[in-house]
């Protein structure tokens, strides 16, 4: 069964919609409502339930509800403005009804002993609950007054643009609703226990009083689920379309069995993990073909990525090729280079170094050095990705971290090293780990393997909360652990964004630490410092010359320093739990027990508290992950928020994430069996300009 798309006719223009002239066509498109269908799935945000009455007596602040009751009296007080206020009672308990705006008429209306019924917001007033201009009817007390049948939608509005029309142009849109296709075959909505298209619509736009508005807010209600699902679905599709695109592309099939890659993990002084083997033989399988890999490692911090991402690189060289290390700071990427020097060199493979603050006559020579092949293994930043270096034969990128990356630019890198229909195999390596379902969306176009045990004889890191009254305290221990010949971090964050502010809160606590710590020695790291000097002190903090390291979060993610046992971060609890986990990944990497604290300025919010106790309560980055969805939501997760990516319209990838695999399954059987709906969903849900991949 597959139905041809151009012989669709579509619900037709809005023009042709009763009361639709230029001008509300106009705000309609403000709404990106163009065409008869749109407004279909122009959705309500919330529902007005008016189909019961609320006794009084439970009315509480802020609730939105129907009321009915007896009018005691109404008057109208002079304060700073003339006011109406009528008094109404229904046994239970009593409300106030304020209005600003009123004619002499209305009040006359609300005769003592009258029925009246409203519709608002419940507020706390001056002296006892009120609604402030409710909508309203007075009538007989002996007359009955019928209830609604169904719950009233509320939909998104625009300046100009009353519900009612909007209703009335969703009504008219109604009336059409059996000419609109339905792109899920009936297979997969009965596997999934789903209603149709028609059903679900109609349902959401008018749901009969049956509905439960509670079932609707939770995301229980089936039509709602069927919605979230198709769109969840248009968005699988749309990744699992640019992921096809991409293998369908060739790549070189690089060498798993050459002698340095034995040769290396004999040098090394540990052996690796299972979960490490795993890995490194998911990427052996994906190299050993002539199609793209497209792999993301999820590892939490000191995991053990570096190694395995040095293995890969092996994988090129070996076959011949050139291998291209990126990461996102030049501490991180320098970090890479000194292991990867210390793991390769012995064999006689020069590292190579790229970053954006060499000399200008250095770059160029690296450059010629990476476009004639004479420099096999690259580490670099982004200046790897800069339009002036062009590479010889590059089979193989990883990158490292790669949460600061969206699905946009991830593509666009993949053009680097291109030639006709023929890309590098990529290997992206990411500390924050994502809970399973949201990664399974968020990163449909890729692979993905877990890293889910830490290298031996790390004892996990004690972390405690303390108030930042007890200051001195901290200092102490530091003071004690820096005699004991253990390490320091000191982390100093700020709320403000601005990285002035946070390196000049930096070098405060350095100089003040510095009075107070007089026989320890300090060094001091911020974004604002030249790389030459930044590096320099890590160096030394590294080397054992310095015990205490002063930082803004420059070092959340990746620095490596084994001797370090004891971080403090200040101001914890304005951190995200994530952050707070990277940073705290910096300690527990040696054989000594590390500990964490957390200083805090009381008093703590709601989230604040829940954060730190969730950092004392446990150290696995996927427990950490998963409590950190549950605060803040899926987009601040992943890091997408400011891009717009992974904003869905319908589908919460919270609340929905139960039914992901069974999405990921129907993604693919509309693939393979019905590949002409593939387009029309996407198309449906996605709109045509934010396609992923258009570029893949
Ligand atoms: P991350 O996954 O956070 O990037 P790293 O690659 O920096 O972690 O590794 C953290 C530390 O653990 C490094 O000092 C590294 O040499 C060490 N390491 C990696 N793999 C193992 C292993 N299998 N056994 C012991 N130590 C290991
Ligand atoms: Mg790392």
């Amino acid at each position: 069964m597959t139905t041809d798309v151009q012989e669709q006719p579509g619900l037709g223009s809005l023009r042709e919609l009763r009361g639709v002239g230029p001008k509300l066509q106009e705000k309609l498109e403000r709404l990106g409502l163009t065409r008869v269908e749109d407004l279909l799935f122009h959705l309500p945000l919330r529902y007005q339930d008016r189909t019961r009455i609320t006794p009084m007596g439970s009315l509480q602040h802020d609730m939105e509800v129907l009321v009915e009751g007896t009018i005691d009296y109404a008057e109208i007080a002079f304060r700073r403005r003339r006011t109406l206020l009528c008094h109404v009672s229904d046994g239970t308990g009593s409300i106030l009804l304020r209005f600003f705006h009123f004619s002499n008429s209305q009040k006359l209306a609300m005769e003592r002993g009258r029925s009246i019924r409203c519709y608002g917001v419940v507020r706390r007033g001056p002296s006892s609950l009120e609604m402030v201009h409710p909508e309203y009817r007075v009538f007989k007390e002996d007359q009955e007054e019928p209830l609604d049948t169904a719950l009233h939608p509320v939909y998104p509005a625009t300046e100009g643009l009353q519900q009612k029309s909007l209703s009335r142009l969703i009504d008219q849109a109604i009336d059409r609703l059996d000419r609109l296709q339905d792109w899920l075959p009936e297979e997969i909505l009965q596997d999934a226990g789903l209603p149709g298209l028609k059903d679900a619509l109609l349902e959401m736009h008018r749901p009969d009083a049956s509905v439960s508005i509670i079932d609707l807010v939770e995301g229980r209600n089936r039509a709602q689920q069927r919605l979230a699902f198709e769109e969840l679905l248009a968005h699988q599709l749309s990744l699992g379309r640019a992921r096809l695109r991409v293998r369908s592309l060739s790549a070189d099939v690089l060498k798993t069995e050459g002698a340095m890659i034995p040769a290396v993990r004999q040098a090394l002084p540990f052996s690796l993990t299972a979960a490490q083997q795993r890995v490194l033989d998911e990427i052996a399988r994906d190299v050993s073909v002539p199609a793209p890999m497209l792999r993301l490692v999820q590892g939490d911090v000191g995991s053990g990525k570096t190694v395995v991402a040095a293995q890969a690189c092996l994988m090129a060289i070996e076959a011949g090729r050139q291998a291209a290390v990126m990461a996102p700071t030049e501490i991180l990427a320098g970090q890479h280079l000194e292991k990867f020097r210390e793991w390769f060199e012995p064999l006689g493979l020069e590292v190579a170094w790229l970053s954006g603050s060499m000399k200008a006559a250095e770059r160029r020579e690296m450059n010629a050095r990476i476009a004639s092949g004479e420099a096999s293994i690259i580490i670099g930043t982004h200046a790897l990705f800069q339009d002036e270096v062009s590479f010889s034969d590059l089979a193989l990128v990883v990158i490292d971290e790669q949460h600061r990356f969206g699905v946009h630019q991830r593509m666009s890198l993949r053009d680097k090293g291109r030639s006709d229909k023929h890309i590098p195999h990529q290997l992206i390596m990411t500390a924050t780990p994502i809970p399973r379902t949201l990664a399974m969306t968020a990163y449909a176009d890729l692979d993905l393997s877990i890293i889910d045990e830490l290298p031996p004889g790390r004892t996990p890191v004690k972390t405690v909360a303390i108030a930042d009254k007890r200051r001195a305290e901290v200092v102490d221990r530091v003071r004690h652990a820096c005699t004991e010949g253990r390490q320091v971090y000191w982390v100093c964050t700020l709320i403000e964004e601005s990285e002035a502010l946070q390196c000049e809160a930096a070098e405060v606590t350095a100089t003040q630490l510095a009075d107070a710590l007089p026989e320890v020695g300090i060094g001091l790291v911020h974004g604002r410092m030249k790389s030459a000097d930044k590096e320099h002190v890590m160096q030394a903090f590294k080397n054992g010359e310095l015990d205490l390291l002063v930082a803004t979060t420059v070092i959340e993610v990746g620095v490596d320093v084994p001797n370090a046992s004891l971080m403090i971060i200040e101001n914890a609890e304005r951190l995200g739990l994530s952050q707070l986990h990277q940073l705290r990944g910096r300690v527990g990497r040696g054989s000594t027990e590390s500990s964490c604290v957390l200083m805090y300025h009381p008093p703590l919010g709601e989230n604040g508290r829940r954060r730190l106790t969730a950092m004392r309560e446990t150290t696995d980055g996927f427990e950490i992950a998963r409590i950190d969805l549950e605060l803040r939501g899926p987009g601040e997760v992943l890091g997408t928020r400011q891009t717009g990516e992974m904003q869905f319209r319908i589908a919460d990838l919270l609340r929905d994430q139960a039914m992901v695999p069974e999405v990921q399954q129907a993604a693919r059987r509309l693939m393979e069996q019905y590949p002409d709906h593939v387009q029309p969903l996407i198309t449906r849900w996605l709109g045509r300009a934010q396609e992923y991949g258009s570029i893949g």
